[in-house]
């Protein structure tokens, strides 16, 4: 049988595997690029309520590794610093794509997702990148004695093919409807990698009993909380905005904590984050006519009445509800401001890959360089994307290290 050759095949037409074969290419490799679906670049096109956050102006210079869950953070900075936002922004202004900033450095399309997948595909283009969609690769062998061909790929419809670098830009296992495999990660362990634990993350979090306790009732109230996990060193705590679901709870807040969220371990939210409720309670009280729920409702305004309804069905609140704000003794005040700036509550856990928009964990970054992305086990083969054990915080973080690490592997080959 014929075996077709490419200096360069990256498995996987997502963010990171476009990047990577169009700088490749138009560094003059010979590039192929497979991908199992038929439509490229899916979740571009699903990204940022179809706006696609393609990147966050926090990535522009500056340590941004703090932005960023894996075993080791710092191993974004060298290529999070040799591609910065203001690249990609570059780029994307080249091709006339107009974009607008939100929340938080938050960078979306004015138009479409769309117009980021053709910049890619027009990047490509334009580096020669042959493309094979709808085309499983089945198996990898690395071949020996011959530094021009280091691999050979079994294809289901395409042939077979050898190549010199293989890039495996295969994404995480987030939403499997539109294409997410394990594959990048059966191909790592098959050349000796290690692949650090997988979990579903930014990802909606559930509770038990949460019909039953009626809160599901409360679906659809939104309102900013501060969200915090973890103790002592590990705490890490967010600002944003909460949603209350049918099945629990989501929302920025929510996304932003469940990457750091780990199995058993309680929440934190604060529901008035700008209020001191202890003191406004306690002080407060003196001579006051008004009943406590409104005296509530009155120091923290942002909270519904449905949501406020809710707090004082609970029993060690109910009988107090209505009555007198000063005749309610301190304890029961300083109990009640507890339960709203230091709710407590424990996740049963989150609603899956299904919800997920990433992969928390991958292939251990201490076995990959960090300039290239390239295997420190096996030359030629390289990772990229979020198939590696990176994961960014939500508001463009993981696109853009979808570039920045499609760039260091597409400048390496090249
Ligand atoms: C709903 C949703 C919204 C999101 N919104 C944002 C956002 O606004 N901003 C942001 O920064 N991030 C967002 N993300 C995360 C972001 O989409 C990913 O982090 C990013 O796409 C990862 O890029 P990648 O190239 O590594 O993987 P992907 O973009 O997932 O690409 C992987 C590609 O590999 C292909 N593939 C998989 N298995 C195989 C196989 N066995 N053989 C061949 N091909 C294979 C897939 O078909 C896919 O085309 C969102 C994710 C989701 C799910």
């Amino acid at each position: 049988m014929t075996k077709l050759f490419k200096n360069t095949i990256v498995i996987g037409a997502g963010a990171a595997g476009m990047m990577a074969a169009a700088v490749a290419g138009q560094r003059g490799v010979s590039v192929l690029l497979i991908d199992h679906a038929s439509k490229i670049g899916e979740k571009i096109r699903i990204s940022g309520g179809g706006r696609c956050n393609f990147t966050n102006v926090n990535l522009n210079g500056g340590d941004g590794s703090k932005h960023f869950i894996s075993q080791n953070p710092r191993f974004v900075r060298p290529a999070l610093s040799h591609y910065t936002a203001q690249d990609f922004v570059q780029l994307l202004k080249n091709h006339r794509v107009k974009y607008h900033e939100k929340h938080k450095g938050q960078l979306f399309c004015d138009h479409s997702a769309q117009d980021v997948i053709d910049v890619l595909q027009a990047e490509c283009a334009t580096g020669g990148v042959e493309w094979r969609t709808g085309c499983a690769v089945k198996n990898i062998r690395a071949l020996t004695g011959n530094d021009a061909a280091r691999f050979e790929l079994d294809t289901a419809n395409a042939g077979v093919w050898q190549c010199q670098n293989l890039i495996i830009a295969t994404g995480g296992l987030s939403i499997p409807v539109i294409g997410a495999t394990g594959f990048g990660f059966e191909i790592a362990k098959q050349f000796g990698h290690t692949v650090t634990e997988l979990s579903p993350a930014l990802v909606p979090l559930v509770f038990g009993q949460w019909a039953e306790k009626g809160w599901t009732n409360l679906a659809g109230v939104a309102l900013p909380v501060r969200v915090s996990t973890g103790a002592g060193k590990k705490a890490t705590a967010f600002d944003e905005d909460l949603l209350i679901s049918h099945k629990g709870l989501t929302g920025p807040a929510i996304l932003q904590i469940s990457n750091y969220w780990q199995t058993s371990e309680a929440l934190r939210v604060d529901i008035c984050p700008d209020v001191d409720l202890t003191d406004a309670l306690t002080s407060g009280k003196l001579g006051a006519r008004v009943q406590l729920d409104t005296a509530l409702a009155q120091l923290a305004p942002h909270l519904s009445k449905r949501l406020l309804q809710h707090w004082f069905e609970q029993p060690a609140f109910a009988p107090h509800a209505k009555r007198k704000w000063a005749d309610v003794p301190d304890k029961v005040l300083k109990e009640l401001a507890a339960s709203l700036n230091a709710w407590t509550l424990t996740p049963n856990g989150t609603e899956g890959y299904k919800k997920a928009e990433v992969t928390r964990g991958g292939v251990a970054v201490s076995e990959l360089n960090n300039q290239t992305m390239e295997s420190r086990l096996q030359a030629g083969l390289y990772f990229i994307g979020e198939v590696m054990d990176v994961t960014g915080w939500l508001g463009g973080y993981n696109f853009q290290w979808a570039w920045a690490s499609g760039v260091a592997a597409g400048r390496a080959v090249g």
